[in-house]
């Protein structure tokens, strides 16, 4: 159900943040929204559980449909982002085969940057070639790769911005005019920055998708996910079968996340701020090999980032040296950070592909996609910066040291069948 969103349309983000979605029909004047915790709505009539059934009248069936605390979720998210509306769902997962069921038939081709979420791609990869849709995958950074790619029959383009774990960026106006020239759709996950940092429909984006489990919820103690769309046609798409496969948000999800999207603009701000000044520290380091993020000028795509982002956002990505040892042993060494996958909480954690998420790929295909051996991604949260800095130094300063340890350690990562 549409709430109305007119009085919080000229606002700044932060306050959007803080105040969109807010019931406007409270019943004592509460400051919060409540949690409807329930499963369905009493009709006071036959004849009005018709109406709303048809559409007719406006109100309440049941929470699979539509509940209270989840559409002020939906509003606030919608709103921060400029779209017509949003679904809320279970996880961004959820989210992501969404937005596949409604929109790919068999015969459809899809363009994908190589760099999505790994289970975006797997659906891809994996699962949606059964139904007959069939994905051609691109180095998202480079427009013309994405412009090559389309085909007829190409019905979307999906991308992320920035990429995991490489932290490079997609234009996102290119983007939008390479699938509009061929009538396709441009899906954006817009995980990485949340709509603090970057509104994908302002540069033509059809839809925007997010994992709320990060930076949206902030606190990494709940799993969610959300669709947004630019016009009300693909709202309803979205809707519909979000309602029908059930993938819908539960009321109480709702409003923890509710809650943490509150201070959005705060902890956006103190995060991003504490990652320019670790990025500007580990460039430095003498343990270091490179460092990738979009606010540093040494990034590729720095004039890109200031182009499309109102800020750098909290994600670093960076080499280190004796590349995967070095990587374990940054992990193994960190105190303070923590050892997790996951990102966009107040807590900063960090994460090493090749031992980890990724050590079941060839070494030959991480590479070529970007996820070399050295590569340690670091989602810096709210922390003090010097405490972080200090806990960064002494790791890295451990590298090179008790190597028989780790020999063993490498030999156990690098084991097939994991
Ligand atoms: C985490 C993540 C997802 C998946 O979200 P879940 O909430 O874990 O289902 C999708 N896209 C990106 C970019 C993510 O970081």
């Amino acid at each position: 159900m549409k709430i109305d969103r007119s009085k919080s349309k000229r606002l700044a983000k932060a306050t959007t943040a803080i105040h969109a979605g807010a019931l406007d029909h409270s019943v004592y004047g509460e400051v919060s929204v409540p949690i409807f915790q329930t499963s369905t709505f009493a009709f006071p009539s036959a004849a009005e559980g018709a109406a709303r059934f048809s559409g007719e009248k406006p109100g309440y069936i049941y929470s699979r449909l539509d509940n209270p605390t989840v559409n002020a979720l939906e509003e606030s998210v919608a709103t921060l982002e400029g779209g017509f509306g949003a679904v809320a769902t279970a996880t961004g997962m959820a989210a992501v085969s969404t937005v596949y069921l409604s929109f790919l038939s068999a015969g459809d081709h899809v363009v994908a940057a190589n760099c999505i979420y790994g289970a975006s791609r797997v659906i891809l990869e994996s699962e949606l070639i059964r139904y007959g849709v069939e994905t051609t995958f691109v180095d998202g950074s480079q427009l013309s790769q994405i412009e090559k790619a389309m085909r007829p029959q190409t019905r979307m383009v999906f991308v992320e911005t920035p990429m995991n774990p490489s932290l490079k960026l997609t234009d996102l106006a290119g983007a939008a005019a390479a699938a509009q020239k061929q009538g396709a759709l441009l899906v954006v996950d817009n995980t990485f920055a949340s709509p603090y940092l970057q509104r994908p429909i302002e540069f033509g984006a059809d839809i925007v998708i997010h994992s709320l489990t990060k930076l949206i919820n902030g606190h990494a103690d709940v799993i969610g996910g959300m669709v947004i769309a630019r016009v009300r046609e693909r709202y309803d798409r979205v809707k519909r079968m979000a309602n029908i496969f059930g993938n819908t948000m539960d009321p109480h999800q709702a409003w923890l996340i509710l809650r943490g999207l509150r201070t959005l603009a705060l902890r956006v701000e103190k995060g991003q701020e504490n990652a320019m000044k670790l990025a500007r520290f580990l460039e430095t380091h003498p343990k270091t090999t490179w460092v990738s993020y979009p606010g540093l000028s040494s990034h590729p795509q720095h004039e890109l980032a200031k182009r499309q982002m109102d800020g750098f956002g909290c994600m670093i990505s960076f080499g280190v040296q004796n590349g995967l040892e070095g990587g374990i042993t940054v992990m193994n060494n960190v105190r303070l950070i923590g050892l997790a996958v996951s990102l966009g909480g107040v807590e900063s954690l960090i994460e090493h592909p090749a031992s980890m998420t990724h050590a079941c790929i060839p070494p030959e295909k991480r590479r070529e996609a970007e996820i070399y051996d050295e590569l340690v991604r670091l989602s810096v949260g709210c922390e003090d910066f010097d405490d972080l800095r200090n806990d960064l130094d002494q790791a890295l300063n451990r590298i090179g040291q008790d190597k028989s340890a780790l020999e063993a350690q490498i030999e156990a990562s690098q084991e097939p069948g994991c």
